[in-house]
């Protein structure tokens, strides 16, 4: 990986441009994961690339969820398991959840690949590659996957899903968490808890609400999730995004 300087101002968002360049050498993601990380770059420029204290809320409300969660699957695309492998397998270690590769471009070669690479990051269970269940109203290939994973769970975490997908979720009565860094895309308007933040970010702060909250009574974390309002969270954001200032 090219060398950034830490004292590079814009250091971090540099570093994660070049694991998703990295990524795509691997075979882990698309060329379109490319794209989706240049919109995701222009968004965080403008949240002034740090975790909103509304996305810290949403956070530690998506980590209480996942907790509340029978079964609980974390959706891995090729971004993602370029950027926060490591951190998405400590996420599902400290809320109990299964780990799933759902790609929006489909291979049996890139499912294999990012199965793998979680493994190498300590993942003992892999899902996806069954792909023995659909998803009603989307095609075939985009509509994939399992039975006892995604097909199974009551809440899903999905970061960087697509519009459509996110909405099928949502439709067959999935409690759904979206990370995404666009408050206006359509995929965090269908979560029931949007998160915007950059992945980077959210997932590892995920992790560290839910190691907090792992003795709290399931009565306190039901509270938790009760009192999020989704709505204010995306309009928290827009407002951070439409000011410059901070909410
Ligand atoms: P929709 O169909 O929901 O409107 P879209 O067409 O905006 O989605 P894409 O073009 O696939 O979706 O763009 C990818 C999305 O992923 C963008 O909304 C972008 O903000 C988001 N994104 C990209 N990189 C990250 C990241 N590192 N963390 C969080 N979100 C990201």
């Amino acid at each position: 990986m090219t060398e950034i300087p830490d004292d590079h101002p814009r250091a971090e968002s540099l570093r994660t441009r070049h694991r998703i360049e990295d990524g795509v050498e691997k075979g882990i993601t698309s060329k379109q994961g490319l794209i989706a990380e240049g919109r995701g770059e222009a968004f965080d420029y403008l949240l002034g690339e740090r975790t909103l204290p509304s996305a810290d809320d949403a956070e530690r409300v998506a980590a209480a969820q996942l907790l509340l969660a029978d079964h609980a699957v974390l959706s891995v695309n090729g971004n993602v398991a370029a950027l926060v492998p490591g951190q998405m397998v400590e996420l599902a270690e400290a809320t109990g959840a299964d780990v799933e590769v759902n790609l929006f471009n489909r291979t049996d070669e890139r499912v294999d690949a990012i199965a793998d690479h979680l493994r190498d990051h300590g993942a003992e269970e892999v899902k996806g590659l069954a792909a023995d269940a659909r998803i009603p109203g989307l095609d075939h290939e985009r509509a994939k996957v399992d039975a006892d994973g995604i097909g199974d769970a009551d809440v899903v975490l999905v970061p960087l899903e697509d519009g459509d997908r996110a909405a099928a979720l949502a439709e067959m009565g999935k409690t759904e968490i979206v990370v995404d860094l666009n408050p206006m895309s359509r995929s965090p308007r269908a979560a029931a808890i949007p998160v915007i933040d950059n992945v980077v970010r959210a997932i590892p702060r995920m992790t560290e609400h839910a190691r907090d909250l792992a003795d709290t009574p399931d009565d306190e974390l039901e509270r938790i999730v009760a009192e999020f309002d989704a709505d204010e969270a995306l309009a928290a954001a827009e407002r951070a995004i439409r000011t410059g200032g901070d909410e």
